[in-house]
């Protein structure tokens, strides 16, 4: 049995999230996409934590369900899913001399213990109410020992741990060590988050990663961007017939902690995670938007990181963050490919990853439509609410079933991407890399480092 897990996004009452990021609309898209379990995001906002309590009861094992879940009985295929009460607060503070801007996970398995860390946040003067995700002046030490000593079963994970601005490993406002960012709590950080900028394979280059699991979700901000990467948990023993119902918080805690451990004796273990591809991340690249400077690694060694418009610093990416920081090189941990899944076989038991192009790209580009048509959005929930959700969709349905109910250009798409035959213009400085799944005659958009990048699925 796999559990597809959505655990980092935000509720419509954090900044820049569209209005449509309620409770039901979260379960209706997280069952479009086929993910089991998803995070209930924002917890620690006084009027999100009310829509959680009206919309979700707990299960009795550390999770919650809908309470009316009638809005997904017409789609039979699709699977309801599970919340779990996750939440980012951004820690702003100065520590050596420097302002350390660092976002955070806090999973908590009860609304209880999500209550009375509220509390005991508001007793220091936090303004849990400004944002979903707020601002808050406690170090990442303090804001351990705060929610550990309440709820020793919590898990604290450095959310997209790459990010240039506001993360644990960013250039700007971040740390070189975990041991450094979280002191006598770095033991109780089981896990980093990657990021849609970076994929594990660039975390596997960082030694003081190889004790803790890398986890993938998506940090949505609206429905359909749910999923766009996510972690897939698995029965240790794949016969075992476990019911989305019966998984707990306890399992998912096990499997990340145990991960962390390079052990695995529970229910549940990391199966693979599922991955943008990092270059279509906004920081892949470093590079100054405004100016319109761009380099991949190789030129920023080459050139500098002044930017030649502007001679201000360029913003870094994650690329060269994660150059700066490895231990190991990339040719270290041999990767291979087999079956969409890339490996190390140099670290046999890291959990290995697939790259996906979200299935709204790859229609519009098949049909020349915008992703927000009306064309592309009734072809998707077609083919999700027929096919079994979007993952299904993407990693398993075959050629002639997808075309059979799209078209043969949109089975075509969805082939390439499985075997990583795309092109991207990798993103920088705050801008989306974009995707070419059919290259344009006469025009590549895309610089030969990168081409060098995806030549491993070739
Ligand atoms: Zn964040
Ligand atoms: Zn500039």
């Amino acid at each position: 049995m796999q559990i597809i897990a959505d655990l980092q996004l935000h509720s419509k009452y954090s900044r820049a999230v569209s209005p449509q990021m309620t409770i039901p609309n979260i379960g209706l898209w997280s069952a479009r996409k086929g993910i089991g379990l998803v995070a209930t995001g924002d917890w620690t906002h006084p009027l999100w934590i009310r829509e959680i309590q009206a919309n979700l009861e707990e299960t009795g094992n550390g999770l919650l369900k809908l309470k009316n879940s009638s809005i997904l009985l017409s789609y039979e295929k699709l699977v309801e899913p599970l919340f779990l009460l996750a939440t980012e607060v951004s820690c702003i503070y100065s520590q050596g001399g420097k302002l350390r801007r660092v976002h955070v996970l806090i999973w908590v398995p009860s609304i209880s213990s999500a209550e009375k860390i509220i509390e005991a946040m508001n007793r220091r003067g936090c303004k849990l109410g400004s944002d979903g995700r707020p601002i808050i002046g406690m170090t990442l030490i303090q804001i351990s020992e705060l929610v550990l000593s309440i709820e020793p079963k919590a898990l604290l994970i450095p959310a997209h741990a790459w990010t240039p601005w506001f993360s644990v490993y960013g250039s700007l406002g971040g740390f070189d060590t975990i041991e450094e960012a979280f002191g006598p709590f770095s033991k109780n950080i089981y896990a980093v988050e990657t990021g849609l900028s970076s994929n594990p394979s660039m975390n596997w280059r960082i030694k003081e990663l190889d004790n803790r699991a890398i986890l993938s979700f998506s940090d949505a901000h609206s429905g359909p961007k749910i999923g766009r990467e996510a972690t897939v948990f698995q029965t240790r023993n794949n016969e075992q017939k476990t019911e989305n119902n019966e998984i707990t918080y306890d399992d998912v805690y096990g499997a990340i902690a145990e991960a962390s451990l390079g052990k695995n004796d529970g229910n549940l273990e990391i199966g693979y995670t599922l991955e943008f591809y990092p270059e279509e991340g906004k920081y892949h690249y470093t590079g100054h938007r405004a100016c319109g400077v761009k380099y991949n690694p190789q030129e920023t060694i080459q050139k500098g990181i002044v930017c030649p418009v502007c001679h201000r610093n360029l913003t870094q990416g994650v690329m060269q963050r994660v150059e700066e920081l490895a231990g190991r090189t990339e040719d270290s941990l041999r990767l291979s490919v087999n079956n969409q899944m890339i490996s190390s076989k140099t670290f046999p038991n890291k959990p290995p990853f697939a790259m996906l192009v979200p299935l709204q790209e790859i229609i519009a580009e098949a049909i020349g439509s915008p992703v927000q048509s009306t064309k592309t959005q009734s072809l998707y929930l077609s083919l999700v609410e027929k096919l079994g959700g979007e993952f299904e969709v993407l990693l398993r349905t075959k050629y002639s079933e997808i075309a059979g109910l799209s078209n043969g250009k949109i089975a075509e798409g969805i082939m390439k991407v499985r075997s990583g035959d795309i092109v991207i213009d990798p993103g920088f400085d705050g801008v989306f890399g974009v995707v070419k799944i059919w290259k344009e005659e006469g025009k590549d958009p895309m610089a030969e480092a990168s081409k060098e990048q995806l030549s491993l699925f070739q």
